[in-house]
């Protein structure tokens, strides 16, 4: 077992950089175990450690 976990989602930022929504092409932000869309306020989930950009798998925000 780790002592250090404070990275439990060692996404490369790189990486995210590179990545968009697939609904509207917005910036995605890591929020906790997701990646949250700046545009449309989807939800994408992260499965093991690869988020799942899948515009029927996404979760709509309800932050209007
Ligand atoms: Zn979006």
């Amino acid at each position: 077992m780790p002592a250090d976990s404070s990275h439990p989602f060692p996404l490369d930022p790189v990486v995210l950089g590179q990545l968009a929504c697939p609904a509207c092409l917005g910036v995605l932000r890591v929020d906790e175990d997701r990646l949250v869309c700046a545009g449309c306020g989807r939800g994408y989930p992260i499965v093991d450690g690869i988020p799942v950009l899948i515009t029927e798998r996404a979760v709509l925000g309800d932050n209007t």
